[in-house]
């Protein structure tokens, strides 16, 4: 068997797949930088979350500035995410835009395995010469998200939400603890004494 065509066919093919693939566009090759800083500049939109099928954001636009500082034996990757993400309000259950800002650092170290853990240490093997930034880029985006998601408040220092939605939700609220009051059982009350 001709090993040499078998590898070759194979580098061709990753190749070519690797040049289609959706996720190039955020990778960095960084083999023939200079030691030093270099700027990139990234942007994701709603054709971006669509790669991601437990992505919690479907819409939304970021911008991702990634300062890389090349040294010998590691890459430090600076990251500034600012944009808008499209969420549901936990109050309204409209969607709104949620303003993200978010700062962190990454480092980028070579080997043929993980020699220490991190969370933001990724591991390149050191005839690598691009690392891929998408699945980064799509965590640190996650993380910019705030816990609590609601509609921002205005000038007046009110909250944009839905009116109409909300006085619903309020009403539905009511009728529920109504029902819970008549539902309740005065015999489980005569034992919740007991207790
Ligand atoms: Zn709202």
């Amino acid at each position: 068997m001709n090993l040499s065509g078998v590898n070759k066919k194979f580098i061709l093919l990753h190749h070519f797949f690797g040049n289609v693939s959706w996720n190039t566009k955020y990778n960095i090759e960084f083999k023939g930088l200079n030691e030093g800083s270099h700027n990139f500049e990234f942007e994701v939109d709603n054709t971006f979350f669509e790669h991601f099928e437990e992505s919690l954001v479907a819409n939304g636009v970021v911008l991702i500035k990634v300062t890389l500082e090349k040294r010998s034996a590691f890459i430090k990757l600076h990251f500034t995410i600012k944009g808008w993400l499209e969420l549901t309000c936990d109050r309204c259950l409209d969607n709104y835009r949620q303003k993200v800002k978010h700062e962190t650092e990454m480092f980028v170290k070579f080997g043929e395995k993980e020699f220490e853990e991190g969370e933001n240490i990724i591991w390149v093997l050191p005839e690598e010469h691009f690392i891929s930034l998408a699945q980064p880029i799509y965590e640190y985006t996650t993380l910019s998200i705030p816990l609590r998601h609601v509609h921002p408040k205005n000038e007046d220092g009110k909250r944009n939400c839905n009116k109409e939605m909300l006085e619903k939700l309020n009403d539905y609220m009511h009728f529920e603890n109504e029902e819970e009051e008549i539902t309740t059982d005065p015999r489980w009350d005569a034992l919740k004494k007991l207790k």
